[in-house]
């Protein structure tokens, strides 16, 4: 049978998340991957005899409050239950050069706050006082999901929101008068947003720090495939349909301009509601443009795609004791600020290294250990001149770079203990995920551009009828938690619209 209540194209956090709560609702849902597995970013590969995480360095699975959608509030409702183990500390901070630092700060705020004020003595007031503003931007989010947007309600209930939501981390630090040490230590993450903390909303980056400071970083024992996993059993326990194998080529319109179903594989499927994974300037240049509105194109084409990234994972033939590791996860800067880190980006701007079995002693066979390797790149960062014939030199000579480096840093060898090596660049993530410039994070996040103003204009700027979309790329930006909150978003939507037959 060729017809669905429900098509969703993508199998990656978004759509597996938004393909199970509508199945849950009952409704004849089919999921649709091009792969032959699930996940998208969350899978796992295997090299010789160990199991790499390619995506996951840290999932923040608690919301900042139960009355908002977080991680694990998700996946309860859904019934899936995937074990998750927590990290105590957040991660080490080494900045090179005669007046770098060289930081460990502890997760859970108490701590967190005891480590930073350890670190920049006198710090911590200013420190808590930052932190503590995820109370008034809860409250009037929760307010907004219950009310919906109402300027004049935020402006006499919610003022302390509407004073940070319109300004940068930066200036919002610099308001409360953080130290400036105790900025750049605080700014760490900002590679997790894609966006140097001085053009970075405050609200979105307070939302993500503080999830992680609060709830800990954790990891599932079985690589994030094992989240990805568990989510498409349940979609099938509640009766829906997935197709491996199965790439969208065509998004299907009726004469009103309404989504009706997609083709994929050479088949041509109908539903009430399509729900894409898949990034909308995929989706429209899937599409009969003149099905696509104005506004909808415009915004595509205005849209500045985010960052993707270069890793290197490594299987090492040695502990980590042994080879002299002590860290989960370390980044290592060549300046303090996160905007001199972005411009000095080719040259160890900054970069990320997680060692799994910190947190997972027994990851990797007995005897061994893993290394992953992370170094932000943007469109344009590989070079225009690169050819095929080049591309493996080039990210050999990548990785071998980013390896002397952290030997270097931290004083250890590496390069003898490597039993096996794997490097991604931009290029294996737009060929994986197929997105444009191999994006990981959809679109960049930038001042007309962020979670604000989409979450504001969400209505006006998804305006195709009977297609919705989630994951990376929608309106709360990238990341595990954007993804399945995003689909849980689509889901929640869709089955409304199919509840009052619209
Ligand atoms: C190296 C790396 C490190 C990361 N670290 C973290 C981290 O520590 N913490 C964190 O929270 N986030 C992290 N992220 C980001 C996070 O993985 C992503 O933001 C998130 O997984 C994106 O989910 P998504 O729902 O947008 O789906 P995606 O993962 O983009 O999946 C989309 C799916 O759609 C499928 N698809 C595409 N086109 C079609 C088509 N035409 N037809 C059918 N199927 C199609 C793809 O094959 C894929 O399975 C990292 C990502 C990477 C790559």
């Amino acid at each position: 049978m060729n017809t669905y209540d429900v098509i969703v194209v993508g199998a990656g956090n978004g759509g597996l998340v938004a393909a199970t709560e509508v199945a849950k609702a009952g409704y004849h849902t089919l999921l649709l991957e091009k792969h032959n597995l699930p996940g998208g970013c969350a899978t796992s590969f295997v090299r010789g005899r160990f199991e790499f995480e390619p995506s996951l360095h840290e999932l923040c699975s608690e919301s900042s409050s139960t009355e908002l959608d977080g991680v694990s509030g998700i996946f309860r409702d859904l019934g899936v239950d995937v074990p998750l183990v927590y990290e105590d500390t957040l991660f080490r901070a080494i900045v090179k050069g005669e007046d770098g630092y060289d930081v460990t700060l502890k997760a859970g705020r108490e701590p967190f706050l005891d480590s930073m004020e350890e670190a920049v003595p006198g710090c911590r007031e200013s420190v808590k006082a930052f932190l503590d503003l995820i109370t008034p931007i809860d409250e009037a989010q929760i307010d907004m999901n219950k009310n919906g947007l109402n300027p004049i309600r935020l402006f006499q209930d919610h003022a302390d929101f509407l004073r940070v939501a319109a300004h940068s981390a930066d200036e919002v630090m610099n308001a409360l008068g953080v130290p400036e040490k105790a900025q750049h230590l605080l700014n760490t993450y900002w590679g997790y947003l894609g966006v140097p903390t001085d053009e970075l909303n405050a609200l979105h980056y307070l939302s993500m720090i503080v999830c992680y400071i609060d709830g800990h970083p954790s990891m599932p024992r079985y690589r994030s495939h094992e989240l990805s996993l568990a989510l498409v059993k349940k979609f099938q326990e509640y009766g829906g349909e997935v197709r491996y194998n199965s790439e969208v080529t065509r998004f299907l319109f009726n004469g009103k301009h309404e989504c009706i179903g997609v083709v994929a594989g050479g088949k041509v499927l109908y539903a009430k509601k399509v729900i894409s994974n898949v990034i909308p300037n995929n989706v429209f240049n899937r599409s009969d443009e003149r099905h696509i509105s104005a506004r909808s194109r415009k915004l595509a084409n205005a849209r500045k795609i985010g960052m993707s990234v270069s890793t290197v994972y490594l299987g090492l033939d040695c502990t980590m004791e042994e080879l002299g590791v002590n860290d989960y996860s370390v980044f290592v800067m060549s300046d303090k600020a996160p905007r001199k880190q972005y411009e000095n980006r080719q040259n160890f701007g900054m970069y990320i290294v997680n060692c799994l079995n910190k947190v997972l002693p027994d990851c990797t066979p007995e005897g061994t250990s893993t290394l992953f390797f992370t170094v932000p790149f943007f469109p344009g960062d590989l070079p225009a001149d690169l050819t095929a014939q080049d591309y493996k030199k080039y990210k050999n000579a990548l990785a071998e770079k980013y390896i002397r480096d952290y030997e270097k840093v931290m004083g250890i060898s590496i390069v003898p203990h490597i039993e096996e090596i794997s490097v991604a660049t931009p290029v294996t993530f737009a060929r994986y995920l197929g997105t444009p410039d191999g994006t990981i994070y959809g679109y960049a996040s930038e001042d007309w551009d962020n979670i604000i103003a989409r979450t504001a204009m969400k209505d006006a700027d998804y305006d195709t009828k009977n297609l919705y979309f989630c994951g990376g790329h929608y309106i709360r930006g990238d990341g595990y938690p954007s993804g399945y909150i995003t689909g849980h978003m689509a889901a929640t939507d869709v089955i409304q619209a199919l509840k009052e037959g619209k």
